[in-house]
């Protein structure tokens, strides 16, 4: 749910702003025709003849979403990245495995693609 910043609303008749700044505090417009209530933790709206007169004023807080521009880049920055990775081990198996793989998997089979080629043997490197 998105979080409520102001509760206010512009009466379409007498033209006066009102706003509920905690729960509860119910305003009324000049002429009486509608009111608001809530504060920050909820939204109530009341009018005497028609709904239509309540104009919305009212805020809320963007959620916190991640941009999909950000998502977008993130994904290629992975790609162009594991790219880079499957290049310098070479290889189907690698590459193959790679479609299946994370970026942290990649850099172990790198890893140890590095080690077997200095010779190093060490049981943790073993896998499969
Ligand atoms: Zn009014």
């Amino acid at each position: 749910m998105r979080k409520i910043i102001t509760n206010k609303v512009k009466c379409r008749l007498c033209g006066d702003v009102i706003e509920s700044t905690y729960r509860n505090d119910i305003k009324s417009c000049k002429c009486g025709e509608i009111t608001v209530d809530g504060g920050t933790d909820y939204i109530r709206r009341g009018w005497q003849t028609d709904r239509a007169n309540i104009i919305e004023l009212s805020e809320y807080e963007e959620e916190h979403k991640i941009p999909e521009e950000e998502i977008r880049l993130f994904q290629d920055h992975l790609r162009k990245k594991w790219l880079e990775e499957i290049k310098e081990i070479g290889g189907l198996e690698a590459y193959l495995k790679g479609l299946v793989m994370t970026l942290p998997e990649i850099q172990k089979l790198k890893k140890d693609y590095k080690n077997r080629q200095q010779g190093v043997i060490n049981n943790d490197l073993l896998y499969e």
